[in-house]
């Protein structure tokens, strides 16, 4: 049996090699972008009008005009105006170009209308190029916007949007399968018998993912060896990524390894020290297809999706995972040498630090304890005692802010 750190190295160690594709940007969201997003042109593209009001020649209000005729109006989206009398002004509108001549816009806030025509500024000073957003400054055209590995967010879409690409590169997810395996699952729209319950693990594996900008396909395969080694076999033939969950304890109808090993899958690790999550089984195949089979129980699947499965999606995608820390808040024991994941509920102190509260009940089977905890606390396998104060690494599945 491994520890926690040799598994993780392991795992982050076989990679998957990632392709591109061009993508929607409507399906951009969560990937990696890989391209550089560039300014297709300056930023605003032209002077840009902030505020309604009206444009002027400040020289003008510098000799001592203050009562100025509207000449004509300049609206948003229209072609650029030109002010044909210094004395004279133009109406515009927030988002407009400021018309050619003009190079101050007062709010209509500032001014008083005499005549429909005729306003007169209300203000002490007028300031050159006030209320306009002048062209290029924000960014110059080619100017680099958003690097190349950078995870996709809301506000990079817009941006993307705004540069015209309507389709952008990004890194390729692997193809995934989640398969659960076992005799007493049943599916989600079935009323289970006493002795059965329903499918959860695939479904939260395809939630995870679908997080991290992933799609997969869900199968299942009953505990028996034959079917678990046909269903397997056709599997592999059409995706990259397996992630099993169950089967690869040491019960009876336990078939995952062997038949992982039938199919020449080359076994990298089976079990690692630590709970839960202890039957964990990680391996590759020759052509580079990867496996994870996790353990069954609910909280482990879980738990090793957010250790393992995560980081490694990360990092083939070009990305490196972040390590989080928390402070424990309580005091807490537990003797066997295993790295132990406490599910925690996590809040902030009054010094701002991350603060961590074990949450009670602690079974891997424990799915309703996930409700209540928002993360698990990483806590080293060589300590039996946790004192209050301590501060671990922590994986955080839900979103705290
Ligand atoms: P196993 O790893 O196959 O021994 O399963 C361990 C425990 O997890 C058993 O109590 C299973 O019923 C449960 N389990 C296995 N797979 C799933 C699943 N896909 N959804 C929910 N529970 C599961
Ligand atoms: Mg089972």
């Amino acid at each position: 049996m491994i520890d926690v750190e040799e598994a993780y190295k392991i795992v982050t160690s076989h990679l998957h090699r990632s392709d591109s594709e061009e993508v929607h940007i409507e399906e951009a969201m969560g990937k990696i972008l890989d391209e550089d997003i560039l300014a297709d042109r300056d930023f605003p593209p032209f002077n840009r009008v902030m505020m309604d009001g009206i444009a002027i020649d400040h020289h003008a209000w510098q000799e001592g005009v203050r009562s100025f005729k509207i000449e004509t109006m300049q609206p948003a989206g229209a072609a650029q105006t030109i002010l044909k009398e210094k004395t004279n002004c133009i109406e515009v509108m927030t988002g407009a170009v400021l018309p050619q001549n003009t190079d101050a816009v007062i709010r209509y806030e500032d001014l008083a209308f005499e005549e429909e025509s005729l306003v007169k500024i209300d203000m002490d000073e007028v300031i050159p190029f006030q209320n306009i957003h002048l062209r290029g400054t924000d960014k110059k055209k080619k100017d680099l916007l958003l690097k190349r590995g950078r995870k996709i967010s809301a506000a990079d879409v817009a941006v993307m949007a705004t540069v015209g690409k309507s389709t952008v590169r990004v890194i390729k997810a692997p193809k995934i399968a989640l398969v659960s395996t076992g005799d007493e699952l049943v599916n989600i729209d079935e009323t289970p018998h006493p002795y059965q319950i329903r499918k959860s693990n695939i479904y939260a594996l395809q939630a995870a993912l679908k997080d991290l900008g992933c799609k997969s396909e869900n199968f299942h395969l009953a505990d028996e060896l034959d079917s678990v080694k046909k269903g397997l076999e056709k599997i592999f033939e059409e995706y990259d990524t397996i992630i099993l969950s169950g089967g690869v304890s040491k019960g009876k109808k336990d078939y995952v390894p062997e038949v992982l090993e039938q199919l020449r899958v080359e076994k990298l690790f089976h079990r690692v020290l630590q709970r839960p999550g202890k039957p964990f089984w990680f391996g590759r195949r020759e052509d580079d297809k990867t496996v994870f089979a996790l353990p069954g129980n609910p909280v482990s699947t879980f738990m090793c999706f957010y250790k393992y499965v995560k980081p490694w999606l990360q990092l083939s995608a070009g990305v490196k995972p972040k390590t989080t820390y928390a402070v424990l808040d309580h005091d807490f024991d537990f003797p066997p040498t295993l790295t132990y994941y406490l599910q925690v509920k996590l809040g902030s102190s009054e010094s701002g630090e991350v603060m961590a509260t074990p949450v009670k009940g602690q079974g891997s089977g424990d799915l309703a304890n996930l409700l209540e905890a928002d993360a698990f606390l990483e806590l080293p396998k060589d300590q039996q005692h946790y004192k209050k104060g301590e501060v671990f690494p922590v994986l955080i599945y839900r979103d705290i802010l």
